[in-house]
């Protein structure tokens, strides 16, 4: 079995390599050639830095880093948006102030008003003081319900232009009458939503008086409440509508004494009126 002849031992290196002297220059034998090949690389490279410095100028080095990673990773810090435009996006949704949702207006019949308390009956009692009493249980029973609610004056310069879901305007009637009991509601003479109003004024009768057993007293609707002055101060589209409560007379035990009665059944009418129920 012969052997495989052993390798040929390996030659040393020849020490002289670092200070041989060189044989002449071949770049110059090369000519015209070697001189388009470098022409070349200088393009390439300017081409290159170029680029290079395009990418950085937009701000974009994750692009010129990625490729240069030693093991193709692009660093997760590194990758940032790209180098092509964005397009314009939706511009960002600002904060608009929404209006917030309308207010329910009740008004104190003659609060606020030196000159006219409403009616006054045996020298003492005030139809002003029942219409505030009442007007407050409404406002703070509805505050309750979530709703917002204004509690307003006879003359509130609130009312000028007024919009809301709902005005009424609390009031009661007088003792010149002892046989006279019941309620009353109106809406102004000439609506200009006279369907709407209709239905406050069908919601406020028949709910107040489910709620408190008073007859509806049809014939004492005045232009007093028709022609009243609330009417035309408040913005056309707010549903208003006028109640009389009681008589301070007939009525005056269920005025004074119940007045959370009285109240809610009031409430009762708006809420029919603002969820839509069938009156
Ligand atoms: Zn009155």
């Amino acid at each position: 079995m012969s052997r495989k002849p052993m390798a040929r031992p390996m030659a040393y290196p020849d020490r002289s390599w670092g200070t041989r002297s060189r044989a002449p220059s071949p770049r110059r034998e090369r000519g015209p050639r070697w001189g388009m090949v470098r022409l070349l690389a200088g393009l390439v490279f300017l081409a290159v830095l170029f680029g290079v410095g395009y990418t950085l100028w937009r701000g974009k080095t994750a692009i010129v880093a990625a490729p240069l990673h030693p093991f193709g990773i692009v660093p997760v810090s590194l990758t940032l948006p790209p180098i092509w435009p964005t397009p314009p996006s939706s511009p960002t949704p600002t904060a608009i102030p929404t209006p917030g949702p309308l207010p329910i207006g009740i008004v104190a019949g003659h609060w606020g008003d030196n000159n006219d308390p409403g009616a006054v009956c045996d020298g003492w009692l005030r139809e002003v003081d029942v219409n505030l009493a009442v007007a407050q249980r409404v406002v703070e029973a509805l505050r309750r319900k979530g709703y917002p609610v204004d509690l307003l004056k006879e003359f509130d310069p609130r009312l000028k232009g007024y919009r809301a879901r709902a005005l009424v305007s609390i009031h009661a009637d007088a003792c010149l009458y002892p046989e006279a009991t019941g309620f009353k509601v109106a809406r102004v003479e000439e609506s200009a939503i006279p369907h709407v109003e209709d239905y406050l004024v069908a919601c406020l009768v028949r709910r107040y008086g489910a709620r408190t057993g008073l007859p509806f007293h049809e014939g004492s609707v005045t232009p007093d409440m028709t022609q009243y002055h609330t009417f035309y101060e408040i913005d056309p589209n707010t549903p208003g509508a006028i109640i009389e409560i009681g008589f301070l007379l007939a009525d005056r035990e269920l005025l004074l004494h119940r007045q959370d009665l009285v109240a809610q059944g009031i409430v009762e009418g708006i809420l029919c009126f603002l969820e839509g129920e069938t009156p």
